[in-house]
């Protein structure tokens, strides 16, 4: 008997309200189309808003447990978080902190420029951009390695730690080389420019003796993957080749911090946050989450574009079709992910950040009546 997948669906703050109610839409609709069974546990409202209005003493809905975290065969979450909220909370969102907790090392962020969106670098054209930021997930600057000191209740001094394992750097830049071997979450394999099989590392050395570490491990696993180009880059360079040659570029794999900044900027080279999905992938445990935050500038309006979780829920289901052979999760991805496009091709439904009225629903709903059987 075919097995039934537990997926867990948590809210958020701000447009997350507007967006996590597409996913599970969609999630609904792929089953059926796909043919298999899942159980989707929630939604379960979190995060700062959550917080304010039980006093700030929690911050989840109790049916959110460490354990189910850990029992789900996959979870993913609307983003979290409001400017107002920022160092006043006295938890954290979640019982669990997700990224060092699960493991989940290898953050995947897409960055494609779509049939039917208006680059907003001149004379780029779908097809021509199609590479993915590949950020390390639990190393580097976010790992909270440091302390500050205070006097007289002021703070004067902070120190956060810059930390690199070997076992971080390795796994994170395996997993880069078999993405580009497998040209899983993109368009199609290779580097638009060439069709080369590329893996970029990109980072500081010379200066930041992490990424000294960084780039010798690269170098150390390169001979092992001969059907991928290596190729090296100065993560201040990358920035400026991203924008002038993207499309030279397939998978770019790079620490934590980096990766945090340029999945951002991509986000803008691929037309919209709103266009950009991530997952968040270990070996065992793997969420889905959009690159961007919880956009209070246009919360509450039912605007914001659910591309962007639409494509990370889709990630998902691939990373699950891998983990549990099933090749039917993997369909789901490639359905989705080709539905998306069919929508934005025609240009009818799209919301007002790529230069449309429709709203977030309307586009949710073109998405699902895009997808194509296998
Ligand atoms: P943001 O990513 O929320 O917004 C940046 C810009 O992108 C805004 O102009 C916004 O309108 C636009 N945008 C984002 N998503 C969009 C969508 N789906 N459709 C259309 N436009 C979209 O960045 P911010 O304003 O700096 O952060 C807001 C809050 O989100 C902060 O409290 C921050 O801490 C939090 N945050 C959470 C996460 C997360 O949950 N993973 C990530 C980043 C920021």
């Amino acid at each position: 008997m075919s097995r039934r997948y537990k997926v867990l669906a948590l809210v958020g703050d701000g447009i997350a309200h507007e967006i996590v109610p597409e996913a599970l839409k969609l999630l609904d609709a792929v089953q059926t189309v796909y043919g298999f069974d899942l159980e989707v546990l929630g939604p379960y409202e979190f995060g700062a808003k959550y917080y304010a209005y039980h006093d700030m003493k929690t911050g989840w809905d109790p049916a959110v447990t460490r354990e189910l975290l850990f029992e789900a065969d996959c979870w993913f979450k609307g983003p979290v978080g409001l400017p107002e909220y920022l160092n006043r909370l006295p938890g954290p969102y979640l019982p669990i902190n997700q990224r060092l907790d699960m493991d989940v090392y290898a953050n995947v962020r897409p960055c494609r420029l779509r049939p039917g969106v208006d680059s907003v670098l001149v004379g780029r054209e779908p097809g021509d951009i199609d590479y993915i930021v590949l950020r390390e997930n639990t190393e580097q600057m976010y790992v909270r390695v440091g302390g500050q000191l205070s006097r007289g209740g002021e703070t004067e001094l902070a120190v956060d730690n810059y930390i690199q394992t070997r076992k971080g750097c390795e796994r994170i830049i395996r997993y880069g080389y078999e993405l580009a071997m497998s040209g899983d979450y993109k368009g199609g394999a290779g580097a638009p420019v060439d069709g080369a099989r590329r893996l970029t590392c990109a980072a500081k050395w010379g200066i930041c003796r992490g990424d000294n570490l960084f780039k010798a491990v690269c170098e150390e696993l390169e001979p092992g993957y001969p059907g991928v180009e290596t190729d090296y880059a100065w993560i201040d360079a990358w920035s400026y080749w991203a924008i002038m040659r993207p499309d030279y570029y397939d998978v770019v794999v790079m620490p934590n911090q980096y990766g945090d900044i340029m999945s951002d900027m991509s986000g803008a080279v691929q037309g919209s946050m709103g266009l950009a999905g991530s997952i968040n992938a270990g070996d065992a445990h793997c969420y889905a989450e959009p690159t961007h935050g919880s956009a209070p500038d246009i919360a509450g309006r039912g605007v914001a574009n659910p591309t962007s979780l639409i494509l990370s829920v889709g990630m998902m289901l691939n990373w699950l079709g891998d983990k549990r052979g099933d090749q039917r999760l993997k369909d789901a991805w490639r359905g989705i992910d080709d539905a998306v496009d069919t929508v934005l091709a025609a240009r009818r439904v799209r919301t007002p950040d790529l230069g449309g009225s429709s709203s977030t629903a309307e586009f949710g709903d073109a998405v699902i009546g895009a997808l194509a059987p296998p």
